[in-house]
């Protein structure tokens, strides 16, 4: 199975289309959206300094920063290729976990909040043309970051909503290094 992780995407009135709040001028599909480099990295290799790759976070403080946006929702991905993981250090979040990856895919929509609330129902917009669109389904955010926390579980034995010890990280530094060898 692939890797589980969240996104915000927001809907684009004007285009008709869905979009990621940090790329505006990306909009979303159905298929696998894959890194698209202006500076050319390769396959499986990123430049030190390039930034390519797309953000995406299990945890969702880490999302929250673009909940700022009305028509925005989150939704749960699936990973494909390369992927890079690490503590937020420059976000004042010390336990979320930010990924950068080659590819993801959309596999569903979130519609509460981690307190069980449904989201504002000017983000519902959003949520039924994904739905509808892309034909995927609506779930409440708790029960797909128990999804998530298996999966974490299944493939590299931690959870992304503990902090890691110093043993833990290590091993997961080895797991994701594994990851990586296999994608
Ligand atoms: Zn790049």
């Amino acid at each position: 199975m692939n890797l589980l992780t969240f996104k915000s995407i927001a809907w684009d009135e004007r285009r008709k289309g869905f979009y990621s709040p940090s790329h505006p001028e990306y909009l979303w599909d159905n298929g696998i959206a894959i890194r698209d480099c202006v500076r050319g990295c390769q396959g499986r290799q990123y430049d030190a300094d390039c930034r390519c790759g797309i953000y995406t976070s299990p945890n969702w403080d880490a999302l929250d920063e673009y909940a700022k946006y009305p028509n925005s929702i989150h939704v749960l991905m699936e990973i494909y290729g390369w992927l890079e993981i690490w503590p937020g250090p420059e976000r004042d979040l010390p336990d979320a976990f930010i990924l950068r990856s080659w590819g993801t895919k959309i596999k569903a929509i979130i519609n509460t909040t981690p307190e069980g609330e449904v989201v504002l129902p000017q983000r519902w917009n959003t949520a039924l043309l994904m739905a509808e669109r892309m034909k995927k389904p609506i779930f409440p955010w708790h029960m797909t970051k128990t999804l998530v926390e298996i999966n974490w579980k299944s493939i590299f034995d931690i959870s992304p909503y503990k902090p890691l010890t110093h043993v833990e990280k290590l091993l997961f530094e080895a797991r994701l290094e594994a990851w990586n060898d296999g994608n």
